[in-house]
């Protein structure tokens, strides 16, 4: 298996590898705007191919062609950090106020090693292979923006196959790949929910009109509505993360509004606007009795479910096992809570996304900080398999289309 070679080959250039994930871990960027994180990137890449940048996003997209005309393959590392501040004690900690602490800085080396496999290579490349750089992912809509921008169809056909690789800390054994078909990733959104009533004396609470009641009353009730409403096997979590109403000045004032706001979690297409509506109704239904009036805003940004595809998955698992043996592989039971914007890729292009363990060695990967801590540390040791193994997907999906 071509892999296995690509996965010798990226090991003698795991110091390499290491030293650009540690640089760029200590340059973290926040958002869309990421001029110093696409510098340095860019610096790795010359000469690999042609390189496509954007003025909206500090988007890198890499079209290496092969030697064979053929489809087209799409590879996606994000490049994005969070507002954390760094508690690791690592020599390479960030002390800028932003933390990759999702392990956004190895997906860039996992891609720039795959990116020099593919271009090493590109003699036995039986199509193009477009590797994409994504700032924005952590909820700023990034790979929205580029497949907007058209940055999936620069060979001017659609890629038959995208994939990208996301390193957990805490979710599954070290060195292990991970994934399943169909849902692995919920759709994200948030809704928040406002009651207005009037306000009043506390000590006469029937001459206003309670607000505070009326949100207590939809909070709680919430959790069943959903349960005698939605198909349990098709779930979705609603979960409040804030409430505000009165002034913790007084106890003897109602006040006029109260509100709350909640993230909102699905896993099937559509489900978010089945849920939608059964919330909307149910809202209305309490605030008619209690007499006051209810708004609900629902976030204008939803991700899509990242959504597996069973041919693409199947791959995946093969080429992981063939390579580097059945036991590493994992395959997940259910999906995860957590969202992704790679859902939007492979709305467009049937692919997978894997997960792949880099929990730091020598402790207990379920009892490690998990992603987005401010105590996360990943283990860099692996990416010269993430790097093989994206290189050798396109590999695999070229070789079967031109055989095909
Ligand atoms: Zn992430």
């Amino acid at each position: 298996m071509y892999t296995r070679e690509l996965a010798d080959e990226a090991a003698n250039y795991l110091s390499i590898v290491q030293g650009i994930r540690r640089e760029l871990h200590q340059i973290p960027e926040f958002g869309l705007h990421l001029p110093k994180t696409r510098e340095r990137i860019l610096a790795s890449i010359e000469g690999l191919g042609e390189i496509h940048l954007s003025d909206k996003l500090s988007s890198i997209v890499l079209h290496i062609k092969g030697a064979q005309p053929g489809p087209t393959v799409l590879l996606r590392a994000d490049m994005d950090a969070l507002a954390v501040r760094e508690d690791t004690g690592l020599e390479y900690a960030s002390t800028n106020g932003y933390m990759h602490a999702c392990g956004h800085d190895l997906h860039m080396a996992i891609g720039i090693g795959a990116a020099h496999l593919l271009a090493t290579h590109k003699d036995r490349l039986k199509g193009d292979v477009l590797v994409w750089f994504q700032p924005g992912e952590e909820g700023h809509g990034g790979a929205d923006i580029m497949l907007e921008e058209g940055m999936h169809m620069i060979t001017g056909s659609k890629p038959i196959a995208a994939y990208g690789i996301h390193v957990t800390s805490a979710w599954q054994p070290p060195r292990t790949f991970g994934g399943k078909s169909g849902a692995l990733m919920a759709s994200a959104s948030d809704m928040i929910v406002t009651f207005k009533g009037r306000g009043g004396h506390g000590s006469s609470p029937w001459m206003a009109k309670d607000p505070i009641s009326a949100m207590n009353e939809a909070i709680s009730g919430l959790q069943t509505k959903i349960n005698k409403s939605i198909n349990v096997f098709d779930p979705v979590v609603i979960n409040v993360g804030w409430i505000k109403a009165g002034d913790d000045h007084t106890t003897n004032v109602i006040p006029e509004t109260a509100s709350f706001g909640a993230t909102v979690r699905t896993f099937s297409p559509g489900m978010l606007e089945e849920l939608r509506g059964h919330v909307t109704t149910y809202l209305a239904g309490i605030a008619q009795s209690f007499g006051v009036e209810v708004e609900l805003e629902f976030g204008k940004y939803a991700t899509e479910v990242v959504m597996n595809d069973p041919a693409a998955t199947e791959l995946v698992r093969k080429v992981v096992k063939g390579v580097w043996g059945e036991d590493r592989w994992m395959e997940w039971p259910h999906p995860i809570a957590g969202a992704e914007d790679f859902g939007s890729v492979v709305r467009e292009i049937p692919g997978a996304f894997i997960f792949l363990g880099a929990s730091p060695e020598g402790v207990a990967w379920q009892e490690t900080a998990p992603n987005h801590s401010n105590r996360a540390v990943f283990d860099d040791s692996v990416i010269p398999d993430g790097s093989a193994l994206l290189a050798g997907l396109a590999f695999e999906v070229l070789d079967a289309a031109a055989s095909a």
